[in-house]
């Protein structure tokens, strides 16, 4: 599968020692291949095929870890599961421009008479505590807390009888890729100790652990499960090198949305536009890719600043996606520019708009 390549080749790349300008040009041919790929007519019907058998929509609230990649998880085709990231997955539906997303997303599934799936996700690594979740400081229990309250949030917006919207609290071990889905009443599965992958066996499983799940739902979820415990299977056979998981090398800060090529583990920092205060993770960000040079881990001759924002539709939609990329890449500067002035002489730029049907990144400059 050319995807599963394309993730392998980026993630043994030994791109950290290359020259920022190498980087940034491996980083662009990065998100080209990554369009590319999603155009073909192969990952077109693909996608097509499974919409068709599985309307549901599933949207997945996660860190902004590379790590955590459902798709590729699952092996669901790209452009099916639509990713919210944020800094170790924390979320408050009260921020305005994440209830702002939500709300529009659901209901425009809800005009076409699709369901919602929402896959409230929390990470962390069974072998190691440190290959967990940086953003709640690698403490598992809290993330578990933060997600449990966010799924009451989700229940307050959408409704507690789960008719439309339906979340489900999914945890993900990243040493083998596992999902680890908790039911209803607080039942607890993970996938890596599954092996049976009939449908048959999988619809009557969840249906006891989603008691009130709607049947389009369930029968949505369903491969998800069973994709999920044959990449485990997969990533067994491959024996992957978890060293590349522990060691930080961030040298990009990414700001906005539309950053699904870079499921790269530990390369760069995504904040997503969700949060009324993105300074405060934006400093942090930069304190890190700070100590990633004093430690010697990448070199000291630059780090990326990269912006960008997602357009569906040409004028108008494009044009708000071009300020609003310009916007979070000035916006961030400024703060770079008070509160790392040292680092603000070491940063490139570069703002960007997502094409949304083509997965294309245009770089403005
Ligand atoms: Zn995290």
């Amino acid at each position: 599968m050319k995807e599963i390549n394309q993730y392998i080749d980026a993630r043994e790349a030994d791109i950290y020692k290359m020259p920022i300008t190498d980087r940034i040009d491996w980083l662009i041919n990065l998100s080209k291949r990554h369009s590319e790929i999603y155009c073909t007519p192969e990952a077109y019907l693909d996608r097509k095929m499974y919409s068709a058998k599985h309307p549901t929509l599933i949207i997945v609230l996660k860190c902004m870890d590379g790590r955590i990649h459902i798709p590729y998880a699952t092996k669901t085709p790209m452009g099916i599961i639509l990713p919210i990231r944020n800094i170790g997955g924390m979320f408050d539906m009260g921020w305005p421009y994440l209830g702002e997303v939500l709300y529009n997303t659901v209901n425009n599934s809800v005009e076409s008479s699709q369901k919602v799936l929402m896959l409230i996700t929390y990470h962390f690594s069974k072998g190691d505590k440190h290959r967990g979740c940086a953003g709640f400081h690698y403490d598992c229990e809290a993330s578990k807390k933060h997600v449990a309250e966010l799924k009451k949030q989700i229940e307050y917006v959408f409704g507690h009888n789960h008719q439309t919207v339906y979340p489900v609290i999914c945890g993900f071990e990243t040493d083998e890729d596992a999902m680890i889905l908790h039911g209803e009443n607080n039942e607890i599965l993970d996938l890596a100790e599954q092996k049976n992958t009939s449908e048959e066996f999988w619809t009557n499983k969840l249906r006891m652990m989603y008691p009130d799940m709607p049947d389009r739902i369930l029968r949505d979820l369903v491969p998800l499960a069973t994709g999920n415990i044959e990449h485990i299977a997969e990533i067994r056979n491959s024996h992957r090198n978890l060293d590349l998981d522990t060691v930080h090398r961030e040298w990009i800060i990414c700001v906005g949305r539309g950053f699904d090529f870079l499921h790269v583990p530990n390369i760069a920092l995504i904040i997503g536009p969700y949060s009324p205060d993105i300074g405060g993770p934006i400093t942090d960000a930069v304190g890190i890719i700070k100590s990633n040079m004093t430690k010697g881990m990448i070199p000291k001759d630059g780090f990326l600043l990269l912006a960008s924002a997602p357009y569906s539709e040409i004028g108008v939609d494009m044009a708000r996606a071009e300020l609003k990329s310009r916007f979070l890449g000035d916006y961030a500067s400024e703060v770079i520019k008070k509160h790392h002035p040292d680092m603000y002489e070491l940063m490139i730029k570069k703002t960007a708009v997502l094409n949304w049907h083509t997965r294309h990144l245009e770089v403005k400059n």
